[in-house]
Formats: structure tokens, C-alpha cells, sequence
């Protein structure tokens, strides 16, 4: 028996879960799959009437689950990003999902921006723990710490003579960026095995090594140590070029992975050409312990509680989740039935241009589920 921790969470999110785990019952049954919930009051309702965002016990109750389904955080009532970096970014390093997984995949009958719909069909493996987000940095004046002093001269030494008194025009702020060994080098074997195994026959490896050559030069060198292994091609690619293909001839792409932040960026675009945000999901993979899904979308206080909310994102991060623990088949019959319901294309949420609530959209899946 397989636990699963569900987090609602706040806004659209508890409308889009309720009817993924609708569709995660029929497919569990129709496969004998036996899973044993918990469901996790999170969000501002609990921040609000407890103080509390995430205790060390919720932490520990989560630590005995196989996978997590969450919905989104965050709420105009509280301080943007406070539920989303303590529960959401907390979770995230707590568990260690160090692959952020993206699949973009534009279905038949989902309109796409693109003038003619091509093919696409690509995973970005997204580095989730390192790079520019690891939070070192700082906004350096004058007289500062002798470390910080230093790196503004090594920053200014040809534009300034560091004995002369610096204006306030002279402040200057620095973020860095860090890529470990390590931490490239499990995410990188990841993408390799995920090409492998689903026999996709292309690793694009993304970067900007021609201009920031230390981090992304030591990520390269893991992507040609981890490549050697693997019988999959691969390819470098500068994030810039990524970015211009995935709109001129996204269907050359299959597997790409990326730094943390390029990955950030790349997938936003993913999620514009795959029909907007209401249809993509993700997965914060920790391969080795607890995984945690959900839709890409937050919790959008402008649609919440109308029954507009689009549930598809949802459903596609259960079948993530079943793939991720070892049910394919499963994950199969539900994203199919998903895509049948939008190819058919008379269910649809406003996002898409149709007029049905969550709930029809949710019920169109569920019952093409019923029927197979
Ligand atoms: P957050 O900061 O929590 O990510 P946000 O408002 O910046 O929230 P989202 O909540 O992801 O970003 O959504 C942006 C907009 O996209 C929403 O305001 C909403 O109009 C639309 N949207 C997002 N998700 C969906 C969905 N599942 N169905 C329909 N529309 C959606």
C-alpha cells in the first residue's frame, strides 16, 4: 500500500485536486491499486488561524508518504510568498527534489499560440536546487565588509579607483550563481536515464557556457561524463538558441535539461506553448525519497471559487505521480483519457475558450476513464 500526503492548498487548488483524485480513484481501481491518503490543511486558512506555516511534525508526517499531491499556495490575505517559500520552496529542499520535471506536450484540440501547430513533445529536466537561486548574493556600498569591499573591486577595477570616495550611484548588488559536481551531475544522469528508458533519442544539454564558463563550463563537463555512459545522443544548446527553437521547430526537441534558472524561464514559455498554465503539470522528483506533484499554475485569486479553474494541469501531475511510483499503465489509461476529452474538444474551461466548470471537465475525463 502506497501513501500519498494531499495538500489542497489555497485558491483554485483544492477545485483542480478534488477532481484530480476523482480520476485518481477510477484508475486506481480499474488497475487494483491501493493507495492510503492524508490530507494536509496547509495554506492560509491554517497559517491564519494558527500562526503556523509548516510545523517539524507536519514535515515528519510527510517524511512516511511515497509521493505528495499538492494544488497551490498563496492568498492576497497573507504576504506574497510567504506560503510559497514555507511550505512550497521548504518542501521542496526539505525532501531534496532536486528534478524539477516538465513535460510540454501541445495535445490535439488544445489551441496553442504557434501560427501552425507542430509537434511537441519535450521534457525538461530543470535543475531545482542550485545555480542562482541558492541565495547568495548581496547589495554592497562602500565600507563594507573587507569580502564584500573585494569583490566590488574585482567587479569595478576597470571603471574605478577604489581609494577615491564612492556616491550612492556607485551601490552595486551581486547574486552567484553555483553549480556543484554533485548536483549537476544527478540531475544530468536523470535526464539521461528518463531519454533511455522512454527511448527518446536526444539529451539537449542547456547552458550559456560561451559567457558564464565557470559554472555552466563544470556543467558541461558533467553532461560529457554522464553522456559516455549512456546510449543516448546528445547535444550542447545555448539557452538563447533553446529558447528561439522552441518556437521556430520545437519539434526537434525531446529531452532537454537546464540549470535552475533557464529551466525557470524555458519551462514558462513550455507552458504558453503547450495551451497556457491551466494544462501543464510537474513533478519535484527526489528519486530516492519523496516526490511531490503538481500543477505548474498557483493558486489565481481570480478565478478561484468561480468553478472556472482548469483541471487538467492537475490530472496530468496524478499521472506523473502514478509513472513516477511504478504504475505506467495507469498513467497511460489517464492521460489518455485526457487527451481524448480534449481532442473531442466540446469540454472546455474558459481558459480555452469553452464555457464547462472544473467539475464537467473533471467528469468529461472520469467518464471516458469508465469506459475503457
Ligand atoms: P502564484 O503567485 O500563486 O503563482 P499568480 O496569480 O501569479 O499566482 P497563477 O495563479 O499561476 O499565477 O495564474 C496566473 C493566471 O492564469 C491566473 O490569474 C488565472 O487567470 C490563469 N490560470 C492559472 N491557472 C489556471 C487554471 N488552472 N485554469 C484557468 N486559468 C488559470
Amino acid at each position: 500500500m502506497q501513501k500519498i500526503g494531499v495538500i489542497p492548498g489555497d485558491g483554485i487548488g483544492p477545485e483542480v485536486i478534488r477532481e484530480a483524485r476523482k480520476a485518481l480513484d477510477i484508475v486506481s481501481e480499474m488497475h487494483g491499486l491501493e493507495f492510503e491518503y492524508e490530507e494536509f490543511p496547509l495554506g492560509t486558512a491554517h497559517y491564519l488561524d494558527t500562526g503556523e506555516v509548516l510545523s517539524e511534525e507536519t514535515l515528519q508526517r510527510l517524511s512516511k508518504k511515497n509521493a505528495i499531491l499538492l494544488g497551490a499556495m498563496g492568498d492576497p490575505r497573507v504576504k506574497p510568498g510567504l506560503l510559497e517559500k514555507g511550505v512550497l520552496l521548504r518542501l521542496r529542499f526539505h525532501f531534496d527534489q532536486y528534478v524539477n520535471l516538465r513535460p510540454v506536450k501541445l495535445y490535439e484540440g488544445v489551441p496553442s499560440p504557434l501560427a501552425d501547430s507542430k509537434r511537441i513533445d519535450m521534457t525538461f529536466v530543470r535543475e531545482n536546487t542550485e545555480d542562482f537561486y541558492v541565495g547568495i548574493g548581496a547589495r554592497v556600498k562602500k565600507g563594507l565588509s573587507s569580502n564584500s569591499f573585494d569583490l566590488k573591486r574585482r567587479a569595478y577595477e576597470a571603471k574605478f579607483d577604489v581609494g577615491v570616495e564612492l556616491e550612492d550611484e556607485d551601490d552595486l548588488a551581486y547574486q552567484m550563481g553555483v553549480v556543484s559536481k554533485t548536483g549537476a551531475r544527478r540531475v544530468i544522469e536523470f535526464a539521461f536515464q528518463l531519454a533511455e528508458r522512454k527511448g527518446l533519442g536526444l539529451v539537449t544539454a542547456v547552458d550559456k557556457a560561451n559567457v558564464l564558463t565557470e559554472a555552466y563550463g563544470l556543467w558541461r563537463e558533467m553532461v560529457e561524463e554522464v553522456s559516455a555512459k549512456h546510449a543516448v545522443a546528445k547535444e550542447f544548446q545555448y539557452v538563447d538558441a533553446v529558447a528561439l527553437h522552441m518556437v521556430r521547430n520545437p519539434e526537434r526537441f525531446k529531452v532537454l535539461v537546464t540549470p535552475n534558472m533557464f529551466g525557470d524561464i524555458l519551462t514558462d514559455l513550455g507552458a504558453a506553448l503547450q495551451g497556457g498554465l491551466g494544462l501543464a503539470p510537474s513533478g519535484n522528483i527526489n528519486p530516492a525519497g519523496v516526490s511531490m506533484f503538481e500543477p505548474v499554475h498557483g493558486s489565481a485569486p481570480d478565478i478561484a471559487g468561480k468553478g472556472m479553474a482548469n483541471p487538467i494541469g492537475a490530472m496530468l501531475s496524478v499521472a506523473l505521480m502514478l509513472e513516477t511510483l511504478g504504475h505506467e499503465k495507469a498513467a497511460t489509461d489517464l492521460e489518455e483519457a485526457v487527451k481524448s476529452v480534449l481532442r473531442r474538444g466540446d469540454t472546455r474551461t474558459p481558459d480555452m475558450g469553452g464555457k464547462s466548470t472544473t467539475a464537467q471537465m473533471g467528469e468529461a475525463v472520469v467518464s471516458d476513464l469508465k469506459r475503457k
